[in-house]
């Protein structure tokens, strides 16, 4: 039986605003968590000792954030029901000495940070965000939402052939400029970063910044049905996931202890502190336990009553390249979130994981596609099958269709972010 819906296209409308006020994990986090303080939700230190309260409770460790509901008469052995996501996003990364430039250019140097086109940074006017850790070890977010950077690419007539398969040398054509003069000093972009932050340069004692195009995100299409935007894979998903949650907590009553888990560097493989391949996930969980009463075996008998949504971007089929698709699923825009399938656990969803996420669309009113990839072509994967063997957890591999995967900008349905956000909260309330 389904219950009416919590999202509608106000849920996407506030997508658009999140995306463009997210341009690095850091600010992906802290825009997240300025909505569940909204709900309520209060931040826990890492480093202080928990209680073991009701309500709801996040933990902030730079590009991730785990936020957690503790219902009343919740016990130490009570199951947690997660939904997973990342907040990073294929893009260029500014390197430890910035500060070069050729031919009267002053330029960046960058390193490419993930699996990203190429070519869809070429030409595209960019800002400067991140964070910059100050002497005294305070992290300041910085976010340059302006023309300042650009890719410039070379023109056709000195580039014959570049219609016929474009070349990109990773080191020697990614590098953008932002401005002219020769007489480039070392510490001159550093310099005007923590000028545009408002601290002192002298103060900065290391920096994690990476351009991002300044076009808004925007609705797209003959009816507007679509959303062109930066960084959806995978904000849309944290997005989502974070109104889920303060969904769930708001009512109040739950058998589960809602979670979400929005983690850093999916798009290199996950291994960090901050990644799903890390600690952090299996920490927070374990010290909610511990911190109402619980000993090893409510921990365990916790974990073997729960399960993760894991939710990420995955491809729309295309009008163009309909044979790079499996034939017989074809995944459409805004019809509804998609249950990812790869038997040989690329993704972590079996054929008990589909009921699961079934019951949840069911019980939400929201349609569901079949995602699985044509057999000919390489798999992607995401931090599921990383959840899953880690922490013992039983988990579901979902999300959304797009377009333009790993583009600077990405193209979706306009109804399916909240279709997804109506389905995670169906699932975190179940
Ligand atoms: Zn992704």
């Amino acid at each position: 039986m389904s219950r009416p819906a919590r999202f509608d296209r106000g849920h996407t409308d506030d997508l658009l605003t999140y995306l463009a006020a997210s341009p690095s994990p850091y600010h992906a986090v802290a825009n997240a968590a300025e909505r569940l303080e909204k709900a309520g939700f209060r931040k826990v230190e890492e480093t202080d000792a928990w209680d073991g309260t009701t309500g709801g409770k996040y933990v902030l460790r730079g590009g991730a954030l785990i936020a957690w509901f503790v219902p009343e008469g919740a016990e130490p052995h009570t199951p947690f029901r997660i939904v997973g996501a990342h907040t990073d996003s294929p893009n260029l990364r500014v390197k430890p000495l910035p500060d070069t430039g050729a031919a009267g250019w002053r330029q960046v140097a960058v390193e490419l940070y993930g699996g990203t086109l190429l070519n869809t940074w070429l030409d595209r006017d960019l800002g400067l965000a991140g964070r910059i850790t100050l002497r005294d070890g305070r992290d300041v977010l910085v976010n340059i939402d302006r023309p300042l950077l650009r890719v410039p690419q070379l023109a056709i007539h000195l580039d014959r052939g570049a219609n016929d398969g474009l070349k990109l040398d990773r080191q020697k054509h990614m590098q953008p400029i932002w401005g002219l003069g020769d007489d480039v000093q070392e510490g001159d972009l550093i310099a005007f970063v923590a000028g545009e932050a408002g601290v002192d340069a002298a103060d900065v004692a290391g920096w994690d910044l990476m351009p991002h195009p300044v076009e808004a995100p925007a609705y797209l299409g003959r009816d507007r049905e679509l959303v062109a935007g930066p960084r959806m894979d995978n904000l849309l998903s944290v997005h989502a996931g974070a109104a889920a949650l303060a969904a769930a907590a708001a009512t109040g009553e739950l058998p589960h202890i809602p979670v979400l888990a929005a983690f850093d560097h999916e798009e290199n493989g996950s291994q960090s502190d901050t990644g799903a391949d890390g600690p952090l996930l299996g920490s927070v969980l374990e010290r909610s336990v511990h911190a109402r009463g619980g000993s090893p075996e409510d921990r365990a008998r916790a974990l073997a009553g729960t399960i993760c949504l894991s939710s990420d971007t995955g491809h729309a089929v295309h009008p163009n390249y309909p044979e790079r698709h499996d034939p017989t699923h074809h995944p459409r825009a805004n019809g509804g979130p998609i249950l990812k399938v790869n038997v040989n656990m690329r993704y972590a969803t079996d054929g008990s994981g589909r009921a699961v996420f079934a019951e949840a669309c069911e019980e939400a009113g929201v349609p569901f596609q079949n995602f699985v990839s044509n057999n000919a072509m390489p798999c992607g994967t995401t931090i599921g099958p990383i959840t899953a063997a880690r922490h013992g957890i039983k988990t579901v591999d979902i999300g959304v269709a797009i377009l333009s995967m790993h583009s600077a900008r990405e193209l979706c349905g306009a109804d399916d972010p909240f279709l997804l956000a109506n389905a995670l909260t169906a699932f975190l309330e179940n």
